[in-house]
């Protein structure tokens, strides 16, 4: 979402809090697919897991399986202080980890609790950096003015409500066919861009941003069950769809709703339409993707959700 409001006197403070991008810079497309599984043993279990060198800002599909069939496998899955929800499949388990940006590039460890009779089985990864550019602003410091109660005050709803459509999601993946990105159109905006305002580190881009104009039809990437169909002070008219195990998309700025809280969608359904409503300088669609509460490249993990549709072993028996 870009926020520079025109006109009016409190909108450059906006800009220290929001969270989204704040220019039309033409970006490139995404980075390379995720192709394929790492398969590695450990302590009786089989691990699969895809990217083989993930970057900050990725999801990593991980599926399990343990050697003896009576063992009921992991009881959870945590990575960077975060607890992942597991999905039985046939055969063993499944959860999609997502990399938070600003991890450090390097070793780290998945953490997978075992259900009986208790402790860990530590799987080793590599995150690999990834620079995804910087964007510097300066602006005027007379221009950041404080913010008014009232608009305070709404962005606190905005964030308790959120909070609660984030908490609401089953451990079941809805996904029946791959994520599919909701527009063809140029990006204006990459996942991840880190922005600096007058010097100062502020939050990176957490989704992508479509160049669309007012009216394009927006369609749900992704079989899921809406969550969200309101309008919130940055995000303007917000569309959220949960797809199970703590996967979101998010649709941002738009002009109109086609959908309604609590509706099950399909992929392709028109869910509203783009426009330019909330913090934005002008209209687009921001397509966002949110996974335990962390922003992943839309882009990558729409590459990658095609390997979350069945467990590696059960293709590996009919190839
Ligand atoms: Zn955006």
């Amino acid at each position: 979402m870009n926020f520079i409001r025109r006109g009016g006197r409190s909108f450059l403070l906006t800009l220290l809090i929001g969270f989204c991008c704040l220019a039309s810079t033409p970006a490139g497309a995404a980075s390379k697919p995720s192709e394929g599984f790492t398969r590695v043993l450990k302590s009786g279990y089989e691990f699969y897991f895809s990217p083989a060198r993930p970057r900050p800002g990725q999801a990593l599909a991980l599926f399990c399986r343990p050697a003896d069939d009576r063992d009921p496998g992991f009881s959870r899955v945590v990575f960077a202080g975060r607890d992942f929800p597991l999905e039985r499949v046939p055969g063993g388990q499944m959860t999609v980890v997502a990399i938070p940006l600003g991890t450090r590039p390097g070793p780290q460890t998945i953490k997978c609790e075992v259900a009986t009779p208790g402790g860990w089985v530590a799987l080793e990864i590599t995150v690999t950096a990834h620079d995804y550019g910087v964007q510097k602003l300066t602006l005027p410091k007379k221009m950041v003015t404080p913010m008014r109660p009232e608009t305070l005050a709404r962005i606190k709803r905005d964030r308790k409500l959120l909070h609660q459509v984030y908490a609401s999601s089953g451990n079941q993946l809805l996904l029946a066919r791959p994520v599919k990105p909701p527009l063809q159109a140029p990006l204006t905006s990459p996942f991840g861009r880190r922005r600096l305002l007058n010097g100062k580190p502020k939050a990176p881009h957490g989704g992508i941003d479509y160049k669309a104009k007012v009216g394009v039809p927006v369609p749900a990437a992704a079989d899921g069950r809406v969550v969200l169909a309101e309008n919130l002070y940055y995000s303007g008219n917000l569309v959220i769809i949960d797809h199970g195990l703590d996967i979101f998309t998010l649709y941002m700025h738009l002009s109109k709703f086609n959908c309604r809280a609590g509706e099950r969608v399909s992929r392709g359904q028109i869910i509203g339409y783009s426009g330019r409503s909330g913090r934005v300088t002008g209209p687009h669609l921001h397509w966002g993707v949110k996974i335990n509460g962390i922003f992943v490249d839309p882009l990558e993990f729409a590459r990658l959700s095609r390997l979350l549709l069945r467990p590696p072993w059960t293709k590996a028996n009919h190839s």
